[in-house]
């Protein structure tokens, strides 16, 4: 509705549509960003992230349920028991990772998840567990208050890398870089996740890590407070169940730079998500097409609890 002035009076032409409103907060967000407002440029960048998610979703329907890119349906994700009880672990927030268990239990608790934190958990359960990102898309339309199919299929399939412009297959989030650069003094964490609440800053990212000293001070027995990571060597984090199959040795990363072909390569190689997407892909597209690539997210914030 429109008002005439100050008195509040209606002005009796036709109201606003939504889409007259969004193109008009779309204009005045790009004025503020000529201004030089970065909330204005997020703001922009996230709403052309959905008019993009959007556009996919209409020109291309089999995203619902299939790859964008057909080839990658042929990837093998992990089933059976061991998969399932990753799976669990994940939902319920206790995979050892702290700050995606925080987030998991943020959005168990709340129905809301920031964008990062939605980039981490799905990078690590396509990436880190191996499972389909099907099911992790399904669990976050169950539980996200702001569910809404295209944005919710296109992240996923961004973060699985099986999407349209989605991030390159070597990038895989580091859940404890990424919590130490935008959870520094584990607020988020602590807020979640109690059990570790009194745990030193340095410490709280990954506490595994941490001295059983550290740890009895801070009242925490692993196994028992709080989860040892469900993927094995903990140390090759970025990775680590990749690297289990492949045995081979991945930098403990949060996203592999992309230097040069050659390095990006060879890390490439190290990595048996790379070997599930060069067997499924048939063509050399797939692999070559994101190889020199800059990347683009669609995230620009921070995390703001
Ligand atoms: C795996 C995954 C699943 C997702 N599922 C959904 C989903 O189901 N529904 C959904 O709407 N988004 C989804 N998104 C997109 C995005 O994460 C959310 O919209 C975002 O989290 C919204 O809140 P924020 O405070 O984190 O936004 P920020 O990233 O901090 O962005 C800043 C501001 O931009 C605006 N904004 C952000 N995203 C959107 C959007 N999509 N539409 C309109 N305005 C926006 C909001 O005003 C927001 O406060 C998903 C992203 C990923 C990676």
């Amino acid at each position: 509705m429109r008002h005439s002035g100050s008195d509040g009076a209606f002005s009796g032409g036709d109201p606003a549509s939504p889409s007259d409103t969004t193109r008009q907060a779309a204009r005045d967000a790009w004025q503020r960003t000529q201004g030089g407002s970065t909330g204005a440029q997020t703001w922009l960048s996230e709403l052309i992230w959905r008019e993009f998610f959007h556009q996919i979703l209409h020109h291309h329907p089999h995203v619902v349920g299939h790859a964008f890119r057909p080839e990658f349906d042929a990837l093998r994700w992990d089933h059976g028991k061991l998969a399932d009880a990753h799976f669990a672990a994940w939902c319920g927030g206790r995979t050892g990772y702290p700050l995606v268990d925080a987030a998991m239990h943020q959005l168990n608790q709340t129905g809301y998840m920031h964008n990062r934190l939605r980039m981490v958990c799905a990078s690590f359960l396509c990436k880190h567990l191996g499972i389909d990102w099907r099911r992790g898309e399904a669990y976050f339309a169950e539980k996200l208050n702001d569910f809404e199919l295209a944005s919710n299929n296109g992240g996923w399939q961004w973060a699985a890398s099986t999407g349209c412009d989605a991030q390159p297959y070597f990038r895989i989030f580091n859940p404890v870089t990424q919590s130490e650069r935008f959870d520094p003094r584990g607020v988020f964490i602590r807020r979640y996740v109690p059990a570790l609440a009194q745990l030193p800053d340095a410490l709280i990212h990954a506490p595994w890590r941490a001295r059983p000293l550290d740890l009895a001070g801070a009242h925490v027995t692993l196994g028992r407070d709080y989860p040892m990571p469900v993927v094995e060597r903990p140390q090759t984090i970025g990775a680590a169940p990749l690297l289990a199959r492949s045995r081979a040795r991945m930098p403990d990363e949060d996203e592999l730079p992309h230097t040069s072909r050659e390095t990006t390569s060879r890390r490439a190689r190290s990595c048996s998500y790379v070997k599930r997407f060069r067997a499924s892909a048939r063509s050399s597209h797939a692999v070559s097409s994101t190889s020199s690539s800059a990347v683009k997210s669609p995230d620009c914030g921070r995390m703001s609890q």
